[in-house]
């Protein structure tokens, strides 16, 4: 990984053996490599020290906006805790089977899915002390621009804690009523959702993937670097997940029984954070990488 941070133009040859690897490059998102240099991947049994590379970029600008929903505390007016999720996709891509069009079921149509309806089961509790901020984002899939910018639009102190929720429409691997919490070992989150869980049925665990990075490629990742406890909540398999940027990403391939579950337990997990008895630790953001 010391090629995130490179401050020359590389290229790096990746031998064979490491093939099976070599897609999860292109599911680094930009704000993983922390350079402005040039980093070219070549897998293949190359040996070589001249190598030519033409790339073409088309930059083209468009508007996009995220969609952000405010339940003012009624105490605690000053100090946030925010729910989000990833509204954009892949678009039209491949056709699989005669179908171009990739819907993103679960990616992230059933973490906004959570969104919405943790904004209308906090607006009728009405009983939030701390502000609640429902936010869906736009271009995660580019490159997390959508998260980038909400997290600029707030003091980072000021947010208590962050819920991003990104594919909770498959059973975790370790099947129903659970799932995992990205980051877990970095703020007291994780352990505050589970106590408020005890005797549920329902389980948060530890991110089980923790070489796959998955802290730092969500929309949590922004605010977490600025200090803020935001860890992502999934069940996503990612060593098994078959339709994951497929055009099979659609609705019958959920599980929605479980995911009313899912959504069930961030909403009662979240209860001391949001009344103001828990406030969860923060990221020390020196043990970052
Ligand atoms: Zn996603």
């Amino acid at each position: 990984m010391q090629y995130a941070s490179s401050d020359k133009n590389l290229i790096v040859l990746v031998d064979n053996s490491f093939a099976d690897r070599f897609t999860r490059l292109a599911l680094l998102k930009r704000n993983f490599f922390k350079t402005n240099a040039s980093v070219v991947f070549v897998l293949g049994d190359v040996d070589t020290t001249d190598f030519s590379l033409t790339a073409k970029h088309t930059i083209k600008e468009s508007k996009l906006s995220n969609v952000v929903g405010v339940l003012p505390g009624k105490k605690l007016k000053a100090e946030y805790v925010v729910f989000s999720g990833h509204y954009d996709h892949i678009g039209i891509g491949e056709p699989e089977n005669g179908d171009s069009i990739y819907n993103g079921a679960n990616d992230d149509a059933s973490g906004t899915t959570a969104v919405m309806e943790l904004a209308k089961y906090f607006k009728s509790a009405n009983n939030n002390e701390r502000t609640l901020i429902f936010a869906a984002f736009t271009a995660e899939e580019v490159g997390g621009f959508g998260s980038q910018y909400f997290s600029k639009q707030l003091a980072p102190e000021k947010v208590i804690a962050m819920f991003n929720i990104e594919m909770i429409g498959t059973d975790s691997k370790w099947g129903k009523n659970s799932a995992y919490i990205t980051g877990y070992e970095k703020t007291s989150m994780g352990d505050i959702l589970q106590k408020n869980l005890q005797g549920s049925g329902f389980t948060f665990h530890p991110d089980p993937y923790p070489d796959q990075q998955l802290f730092y490629r969500s929309d949590n990742a922004t605010l977490a670097r600025l200090g803020v406890p935001a860890h992502t909540i999934s069940t996503s398999k990612m060593d098994s997940e078959p339709n994951y940027h497929k055009a099979s990403d659609e609705v019958s391939t959920l599980d929605l029984k479980n995911m009313t579950e899912i959504i069930k337990s961030i909403g009662i997990s979240a209860q001391s954070i949001i009344s103001g008895k828990d406030t969860p630790t923060r990221v020390d953001t020196s043990e970052l990488r």
